[in-house]
Parts: C-alpha cells; structure tokens; sequence
C-alpha cells in the first residue's frame, strides 16, 4: 500500500511553525511496513492543495493523508478541498454536532458561530475519528480507488487520534490481521524509551515496535502481521520478555488499563481527603470525575491561612491531622499553587498521612493553566502515587 503526506499550512512554508506532523507520521507508517515514498507541503489556498492531491494520486498513492486545516477557521479548508476533488459532498452528522456544542460549553458559554459545525460535517459514508485532544475529529474518506485520510493540525491532537483510532487503518492497510500488545508506562520520556529499547534485535522478530507518548504518559505498541493468532501470541510473549528487562520499572499496564485505574485498585479501600489551596477547588473537581474520586471522600478549599483559621490550627500538619480525625482519612492529598498566569502555571502535589509526615512532593508545570488540562493534572497525582507505591 503506497501512502502518501500532505502537510497544509501556510505557517509552515513561512518557516514559522515547524512541520512535526511529517516527522511523527513517517515514523509510524514505516512502523507499520506501509511505502510512504513522496511528501509534500502547501499552504492554505485551495487550488494548490487539489493540485497536491492530484500529484500524489498521479505518483501511485493509494491512500492520501493530509494534517492540518481542520479547524472552524476561513483558512481551515482541507476537509472541504478533499471532498471536493474525490467528488464527494459534507453533510453534518448530528451527533457530531453535539459531541462539538459540549466540547464547547466545557471552554465557554457563548453561543457558538455557525462555522464551528463545519467540524462536524463528513462526506457519506467516511470513517469519524473522534479527537480526545480538540474538537475537530478526523476522517477517512473514499471514492472508488482512492482515499484521503484528513487529520488536524496541532500535533498532540493528530498523534493522540493516531494512537487511538487511526492505527487500526494503518494495520488494515498492510493486508493481514494484525496482533498487538501495549505497554503502557510512566515516568519515562519517548526518547528515552526509545534509547533503551534501540538494542531488541527486530531483524530476527516478526514484531514492529512503536513508540508514542502524550499527557504524560508513554507507551510502546508491540504488533505483529501473522495468519495464525498462537504463532503471533507466542511472538508477542517473546518480545514482552524483552522489553520487561529493558523498561520494566516503569511499565504500569500492559493492554488498556489506565494510570488512575491501576493506581485504583492499588490503593484499595483507603480514604483519603484533598486539600485545594485554589478559590475554584478545581483540581478536587477534576479528582471527582474520575476513577480516583472513590478515593477522595472529603474536601477542604480555601488559602491555608484561612483553614488555619477554620480549623484553629496554626500549621500544616496540625491541620492534616485534625482533618484526618475529623473524618477518619487515612491520608491528604494537597494541591497548592505556585503561581498562574495567563500561559504559565506552576503548582505542586503533596501527599501526608494522617499523622502530617509527607510522603512525597511532585511538581507540575503547564505551559495552559492547570484547569485546562485536566487529564495531566490526574496523571500526575496517579503518577506520584504509583511511583511511590512501596
Ligand atoms: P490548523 O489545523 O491548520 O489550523 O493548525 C493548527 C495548529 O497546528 C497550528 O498551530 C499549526 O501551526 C499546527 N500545525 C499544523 N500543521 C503542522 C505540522 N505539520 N507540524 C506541526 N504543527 C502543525
Ligand atoms: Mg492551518
């Protein structure tokens, strides 16, 4: 199968962003064992990007895949122009529609202008992959030979989508079942699990190895191509030997399970409380909607200064004390923030026991503030609690 990339944005041919997207998808496709022979990059003007699809069609692609313009912007067209030259229309699927009005009311209440439900409008019969990072999905569509697979630009949106959805594609195009194993870490950048992992020999193995991170969080896919599911099984086992010696430390689940969820069940039955130092208790409220809220039964918000007050302590591990005895918790949680502003956010984690000694401090920096980026935040805390699971 003869995949080809278009990257679209003018930015990128003006030298001001810099085009990753190539970078990452190549990476992947070869993972996967597909000829990814040309590439190429356009900006934002309709004409040369038809004129680019054209081009890779001509040049043998049999799978088009273009990153970028998918957003509600007048520059966002390449959804549009892809339809357009397979001879395809968009009509909105109405339940993309809604998936975009409550992404939307989670960043504002105001009513949304009527362009932002272009993302939500798909020639017949194409594949939606839904975008866990932004609100653009992505889509693959078809006429007759020839498919364009559309993805966003913002490279953590695209690679999340990749990871989550779009690989199933790239395995289908390779003709044969596809077997594979996650090996899902923490603690351990992309690279560095990839330096790590560089001595497997895969020339005498059936399995590809690729790597990928996000949210902080790393995991490598282990796949093999194989006609019988034991052979692949068995090869699959062979390589989780290795990987295991090489970067078993920080292998938190193999298969789906999440950090929250494997920090769950590692913590059992205890109660714990949260202490959030912000006016909004966001960060309890992020807590609470997700696996590890069953852990949290109690809150305490407010600046410390004046739960000393409430509490009539006069320090930290008084007041952890009292509200452990108050409420029979077995530890706190402590969300304190350092500083925020408008692009910059620096707060830490803090857990105590009941008897106010600290277990353990994480700090956590975030180029949005922090309430933006729930599933970082969570990540972290479960992060500091697996690390320190001993
Ligand atoms: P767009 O989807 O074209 O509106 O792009 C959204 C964001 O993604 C912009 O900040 C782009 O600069 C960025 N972006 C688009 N294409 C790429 C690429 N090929 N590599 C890295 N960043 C990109
Ligand atoms: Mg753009």
């Amino acid at each position: 199968m003869n995949v080809e990339v278009i990257c679209v944005g003018t930015e990128l041919l003006l030298g001001e962003v810099l085009d990753t997207n190539s970078f990452y998808l190549a990476k992947i496709l070869a993972a996967h064992g597909l000829n990814h022979y040309y590439r190429s990059v356009v900006g934002d003007n309709p004409q040369r990007m038809k004129g680019a699809i054209q081009t890779a069609f001509e040049r043998g692609a049999d799978v088009v895949i273009m990153c970028g313009g998918l957003g509600p912007t007048q520059d966002d067209l390449t959804k549009q122009v892809a339809a357009e030259y397979l001879g395809l229309t968009l009509s909105e699927d109405p339940l993309q529609r809604q998936l975009i009005e409550q992404k939307y009311a989670r960043l504002s209440e105001t009513k949304l202008p009527e362009r932002i439900y272009v993302q939500a409008a798909f020639p017949p019969a194409s594949q939606i992959f839904p975008n866990d990072n932004g609100t653009a999905p992505g889509c693959l569509m078809k006429n007759g030979e020839k498919s364009i697979l559309v993805l966003p630009g913002p490279p953590k949106e695209l690679e999340l989508m990749v990871e989550r959805y779009v690989w199933t594609c790239f395995a289908q195009w390779q003709n044969g079942a596809v077997y594979s194993r996650v090996f899902n870490c923490y603690g351990l950048g992309e690279s560095v699990m990839e330096s790590r992992l560089a001595d497997i020999d895969l020339t005498q193995s059936p399995v590809t190895l690729a790597p990928y991170a996000s949210e902080g969080t790393s995991r490598v896919r282990a796949s093999v191509k194989a006609s019988d599911e034991q052979q692949a099984q068995i090869a699959l086992d062979n390589m989780q030997k290795q990987i295991e010696a090489r970067i078993g430390e920080a292998i938190y689940s193999v298969g789906q399970k999440t950090l929250p969820e494997v920090v769950s069940t590692q913590l059992g039955a205890i109660r714990l409380g949260i202490i959030d130092t912000s006016e909004s208790a966001q960060l309890f409220w992020q807590v609470q909607a997700t696996v590890l809220a069953q852990q949290f039964a109690e809150h305490l918000t407010g600046p410390f200064q004046q739960l000393f007050e409430q509490l009539q302590v006069n320090t930290l591990p008084q007041l952890i004390q009292r509200f452990c005895h108050h409420f029979q918790l077995q530890g706190v949680v402590v969300f304190e923030m350092q500083q925020e502003q408008q692009d910059d956010c620096h707060y830490q984690i803090s857990y105590y026991l009941a008897s106010g000694i600290q277990q353990w401090q994480v700090q956590v920096q975030s180029l949005v503030p922090y309430h933006h980026q729930p599933e970082r935040t969570v990540v972290k805390l479960a992060g500091a609690f697996w690390q320190h699971r001993n």
